[in-house]
């Protein structure tokens, strides 16, 4: 009997951090083969109460 396994291959857990005052706000995944650089979005930071960078970090 096997025992099938899905395997994420390509999406990959990343953490989104505001850029402004460093506090880990977001988790997300992307496609690291569509990104394979370091993800910036522009998201609300709640320690900032304003919607700032957003950058990948690990
Ligand atoms: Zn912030």
């Amino acid at each position: 009997m096997f025992i099938t396994v899905e395997v994420e291959v390509v999406r990959t857990r990343i953490t989104l951090a505001c850029t402004e005052c460093k506090q880990r706000n977001y988790n997300t995944t992307k496609e690291k083969k569509n990104h394979p650089e370091r993800m910036e979005i522009k998201k609300y930071c709640r320690f900032c109460r304003k919607h700032t960078l957003h950058r990948e970090t690990k």
